[in-house]
């Protein structure tokens, strides 16, 4: 059962492996786009967690909102609206009550869907989606399959890794890196870095 303090272990696991990732994150960001996605999701996480611990919400639910609401206001860049429409979908999903892993995939696709909505982006264009799709696709295939939580959000972020990986070669068609049209190929995403890292902290609290 993920219930509020599972929820909270995954949030604050994230904060702690951005800030890990912090520099190699604006490293990425520097080659194709602004140099700033480290400091920008090191900024909204450190600033959920904050919120946390200051207010400790009640229910799943209420804490995913929290974290997408600090997340849409406290980063300037486009990751900021972004991941907050995807922990803000997720909230509307979860409802009040520990969520099982079925739910937990319907959640996380309804996340996905918040981001691809808000950010027009499509598998391919070299963004965060390019890891967050195969991951949500690898989650719904493992738990359709019958699989434990744990073993179904281990194949969800080894195809997030693995998507991660693959936005190398691609030109970006969204986001500043599509300012550098061909010039963009032979970089890693750095957006897709980042939510492998969130699939990872999703295998070590909630698994
Ligand atoms: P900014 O580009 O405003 O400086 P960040 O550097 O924090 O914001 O985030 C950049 C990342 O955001 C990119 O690497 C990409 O993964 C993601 N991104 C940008 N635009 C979009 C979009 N329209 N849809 C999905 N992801 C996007
Ligand atoms: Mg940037
Ligand atoms: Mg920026």
């Amino acid at each position: 059962q993920l219930d509020v303090a599972a929820l909270g272990a995954w949030v604050r696991e994230f904060a702690r492996s951005i800030a890990e990732h912090k520099d190699a994150l604006t490293e990425l960001d520097s080659a194709i786009g602004d140099a700033d996605h480290g400091a920008n999701m090191d900024r909204g996480m450190s600033a959920a967690v904050a919120a946390l611990e200051e207010k400790p919400p009640a229910d799943p639910a209420a804490l995913l909102k929290q974290v997408g609401m600090t997340l849409v206001s406290k980063v300037g860049g486009a990751s900021g609206p972004l991941y907050g429409t995807f922990f803000l979908r997720m909230a509307g999903t979860l409802g009040p009550d520990p969520a099982d892993a079925e739910t937990f995939g319907r959640a996380v696709r309804a996340g996905l869907d918040g981001v691809i909505a808000r950010g027009k982006a499509e598998p391919g264009d070299k963004t965060m989606l390019d890891a967050l799709a195969p991951a949500c696709d690898a989650l719904d295939a493992a738990l359709a399959a019958g699989q434990p939580l744990g073993e179904a959000l281990a194949a969800a972020a080894q195809a997030a890794r693995d998507g991660r990986d693959a936005t190398v070669p691609l030109v970006a068609r969204k986001g500043r890196a599509s300012y550098l049209g061909e010039r963009s190929a032979g970089h890693q995403d750095p957006g897709a870095t980042s939510t492998a890292l969130l699939l990872d902290a999703a295998v070590a609290t909630l698994s």
